[in-house]
């Protein structure tokens, strides 16, 4: 069984750089050693953070008192589905502590297509059926084909077909009942292609010189979204302060039509995405600035990011998470008072709350 170590802080740990002391540290190498640590922690009755890359994580500065497993687990299968009608398709099983953006950089490589808009951002693979991890008109949704997941409630390893794992945006059955199920690994069914997927997101269309729906090589729309992303300080980079922040803070809100018509009589003609099932999204970055809060609006040592409305920064690193909620909470309640909705919190809290 790996080593466990005593009162590890956990802020180096997290791209924040918030989060005090770990009552026990301990990495996985395997997914038996995964399995069998957290088994015993719950026999124990031990409380459990897995942690991956912590690129979505908000940790208390007391610390976790329990114990914090690293997911460092490693391995790429690829295989070619077996079905006829997988013909064309490649089947790239990967486990959870694989580096997600290196896996994409690997796919794009390859001429493996599905992935490539969700290059530059931070963290595992284990982490991206969580909150089905999305940006630039794809999300994981579109590509995980199957997930393995050990069980905590029934002690057994499974895997998960996609429609299991009842995604949605930025959201899964994984959050439905947080910690029960630890990713092992996560298999996506990819197209074998050297283009992209038809490209779905406006700003990206535009930076390619194409129109929606077209496809590009998949190394053009890997630059291109890695180059956007830059720009919005949104790909981890150890000599820009607004990327020490767990990308975007809030989610946007969907609302549904009563909430919807309320708002735009407060608000007429803001931004809206009328979504096929009636709800109505609403692009949480206009609500924040026109609540008041520019980019760089700051308070004492954190501030909302230079570049990106979305993002809460701890650009110093020296601030904790007591500071950064409370900004989070002046930024939730300003936009309530001027608006009527409520923004939610993409990031996981551990052992605090907003
Ligand atoms: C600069 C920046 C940009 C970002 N951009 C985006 C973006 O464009 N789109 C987007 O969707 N997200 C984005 N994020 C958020 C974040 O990168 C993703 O949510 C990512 O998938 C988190 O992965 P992680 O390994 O760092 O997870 P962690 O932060 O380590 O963990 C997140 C949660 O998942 C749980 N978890 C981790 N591994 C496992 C596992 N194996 N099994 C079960 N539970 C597990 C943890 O316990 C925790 O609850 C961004 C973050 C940053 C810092």
């Amino acid at each position: 069984m790996a080593d466990r170590l005593a009162g590890v802080p956990l802020a180096p740990y997290t791209t924040l750089r918030t989060g005090g002391p770990a009552r026990a540290f301990t990495q996985a190498r395997t997914q038996d050693e995964l399995v069998a640590i957290v088994a015993e922690a719950d026999h124990e009755g031990e409380p459990v953070l897995v942690l991956g890359g912590g690129s979505n994580l908000v940790v208390s500065d007391d610390g976790f008192d329990g114990l914090v497993v690293r997911v460092v687990t490693r391995g790429v299968d690829v295989t070619a589905p077996t079905s006829a009608a997988g013909d064309g398709r490649v089947l790239v099983t990967v486990q959870a502590g694989e580096d997600w953006d290196a896996l994409v950089a690997r796919c794009v490589a390859e001429g493996w297509s599905g992935v490539e808009c969700l290059s530059g951002i931070p963290g595992l693979v284990g982490s991206t059926p969580i909150q089905n991890v999305g940006a630039y008109g794809q999300d994981v949704s579109q590509t995980v084909a199957a997930v393995r997941v050990y069980d905590r409630a029934t002690g057994e390893v499974g895997d998960l077909t996609a429609a299991e794992c009842g995604f949605a945006y930025r959201h899964s059955a994984f959050k439905h009942d947080p910690g029960r199920h630890m990713v092992l690994a996560v298999t996506y069914a990819l197209e074998r292609s050297p283009l992209s997927g038809p490209v779905a997101y406006k700003e990206l269309a535009t930076r390619l010189g194409v129109e929606i729906g077209a496809r590009v090589p998949l190394a053009d729309a890997r630059e291109a979204v890695l180059e956007l992303r830059r720009g919005k300080g949104m790909v981890l980079d150890p000599d820009d302060p607004d990327t020490r922040s767990a990308g975007s803070f809030f989610t946007n809100p969907v609302l549904g039509p009563e909430e919807a018509a309320a708002l735009a009589l407060r608000a007429p003609g803001h931004p809206r995405w009328d979504m096929p099932d009636g709800t109505v999204k609403i692009p949480a970055a206009w609500l924040i600035e026109n609540a008041g809060f520019p980019k760089g609006y700051e308070r004492g040592r954190v501030r909302i990011s230079t570049k990106h409305t979305l993002a809460l920064t701890n650009p110093s690193g020296e601030a904790g998470a007591t500071e950064l909620l409370a900004l989070a909470r002046e930024v939730r309640d300003g936009v309530h008072e001027k608006f009527g909705v409520w923004l939610v919190n993409e990031p996981v809290l551990v052992g605090v709350r907003l």
